[in-house]
């Protein structure tokens, strides 16, 4: 308790030093991070290694790869999204100077999850220190190796006191959580996150939630199949199936489903050859308690490929379920896992009927060559993300927010957005001590020939660029002349 009182504490008295405010301090710190991937690239590849077995090459282009990119983008793009934004004006302020300005919030808390270690603490870190914020880190104890790196490195390479670490589970998140945060990002699941919001509604403190759920794909008939299916392989089985945008499960026309299989069972050759588990690509399962849960989804499912398991390594082989009923076990709960079940829908009426009867998931998926059902399928659902005839795909196009929608979260981040999410946006508006005539128009005693001027200048708002502006400053001087002399006499009176 008393150690992260203490650590917040220091966090919060760093932060009032006002030293991360400038965006110079941000840039070193960010220069930094750039500094600690690249120096430290091979610790961090054989953490992710120890963690969830994953390759070199892998490792480096899920995670290293995706935090460099978001390091790029916001060292080049910090001066234009921390400058301040001139917003439209009207008649009764268009002397004034009227803008947004991005503020940090103070301290701020990310709890990551495990299954992309290090991206999932990393990326939301860059945009909160280029927002200005002092931030506090919790990486997740399920991949341990990964935790620990990151609680040696950053001290080693970022300002102590402003981005502590805090490495532990439960005990340790949850008296974190009874200090009070300017703003909390969760990563993980829908459970956890209600903990999260509860403890943050005590300080009124916003989180921003990124959850998890069932992912759905509907693959239409008019749709290239082995073109589809490819990437539908490629996003459900990589990292063992432990991504939160992974399609969970697949819709489909009965008449379709066998050809489904039968691609996927060709990719996945293709993919991982003849013997999945001496794949260097091929993941594990983090540990056995989701082991075991993943095979208890399996029971008295059709296999209609894979199902091969090894306890020993948390080994579980790509696996694709046919004709699964919606109401068994494996579609009562995201599946976070390599298998996937394929439900056949009579159409794309009964694939939105389907969706729409669930949780809002958050990402959705459709192949189509017709690009009509694709947007029919995007206006008449809700999702926290959409792909159309690939899958994944929307996570790496950094302009596009990323984040889940009802019970797969709130709030978004990624570049722009995540400097957004750990900023307040402040409006601030300089008035100048002129024009007295007008400012008295709001100030009492109240008359009727005060609303009508007050309605003149309210509602006579011009929306139509350089010419619309001009003809705002016409009128403006036009009725500043009026209400002198009209006033003149009213307001002395
Ligand atoms: P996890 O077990 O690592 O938990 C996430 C974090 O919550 C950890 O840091 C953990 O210490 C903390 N935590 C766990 N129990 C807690 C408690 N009782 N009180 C306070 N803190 C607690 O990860 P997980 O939940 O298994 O993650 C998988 C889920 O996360 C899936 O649902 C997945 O879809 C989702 N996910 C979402 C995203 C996204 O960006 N939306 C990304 C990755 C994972």
């Amino acid at each position: 308790m008393e150690k992260m009182q203490q650590i917040v504490g220091r966090a919060r008295a760093a932060f009032n030093s006002g030293r991360c405010r400038s965006l110079e301090f941000r840039m070193q710190q960010l220069k930094a991070v750039e500094r600690m991937v690249r120096e430290k690239e091979k610790e961090i590849m054989a953490a992710i290694k120890a963690d969830l077995h994953k390759s070199g090459v892998n490792a480096y282009s899920h995670e290293i790869l995706t935090v460099l990119r978001e390091l790029a983008l916001a060292m080049d793009e910090l001066p234009s999204w921390a400058a301040p934004q001139p917003v439209q004006k009207n008649l009764l302020t268009m002397r004034d100077e009227a803008y947004i300005c991005y503020e940090p919030l103070g301290v701020v808390l990310i709890i990551g999850a495990w299954n992309y270690p290090f991206v999932l603490v990393m990326q939301p870190l860059i945009g909160a220190i280029a927002a200005g914020n002092a931030v506090v880190v919790k990486p997740s104890e399920l991949s341990e190796n990964v935790a620990q790196l990151v609680a040696d490195l950053l001290p080693q390479y970022l300002d102590q006191e402003l981005y502590p670490v805090v490495t532990g589970g439960v005990p340790e998140t949850t008296e974190l959580l009874k200090q009070r945060f300017d703003h909390i990002l969760y990563t993980g699941n829908s459970a956890v996150g209600k903990i999260v919001m509860a403890a943050a509604a005590k300080h009124l403190t916003p989180v921003t939630l990124e959850l998890g759920g069932k992912s759905p794909c509907y693959i239409d008939k008019d749709c290239d199949l082995a073109v589809a299916c490819r990437r539908i392989t490629w996003g459900k089985y990589m990292n063992c199936g432990q991504t939160c945008i992974a399609p969970d499960y697949v819709l489909c026309d009965p008449s379709i489903q066998s050809e489904v299989v039968e691609n996927i069972k060709a990719t996945l050759q293709e993919f991982y050859g003849e013997d999945v588990k001496s794949s260097p690509d091929y993941e594990r399962i983090i540990n056995k308690r989701h082991f075991k849960r993943i095979l208890g989804l399996l029971e008295g499912q059709k296999i209609a490929y894979g199902g091969e398991t090894d306890e020993a390594s948390c080994f579980i082989a790509p696996t694709v379920l046919t004709d699964v009923s919606p109401e068994s076990k494996v579609m009562e709960e995201e599946i976070f896992g390599p298998v996937l079940p394929i439900l056949t829908v009579k159409s794309v009426d009964e694939a939105i009927e389907f969706i729409n009867h669930r949780e809002k998931p958050l990402a959705l998926y459709v192949f189509s060559n017709n690009k009509k059902l694709i947007k029919r399928v995007i206006s008449e659902t809700s999702s926290g993300g959409v792909t159309g005839n690939d899958v994944i795909m929307h996570f790496f196009l950094s302009t596009l927010p990323f984040g889940g929608v009802g019970n797969s979260g709130m709030g978004a981040y990624h570049a722009k957005h995540t400097f957004e999410t750990f900023s307040h946006r402040r409006s601030c508006l300089i008035k100048d001590l002129k024009v007295e005539v007008v400012t008295k128009l709001r100030h009492p005693p109240g008359s009727q020939k005060k609303v009508d001027w007050a309605e003149f200048f309210l509602l006579k708002q011009c929306n139509k660029g350089r010419v619309g502006l001009l003809i705002l400053a016409l009128l403006g001087i036009v009725a500043a002349a009026v209400a002198k002399v009209t006033f003149g006499s009213l307001l002395s009176a």
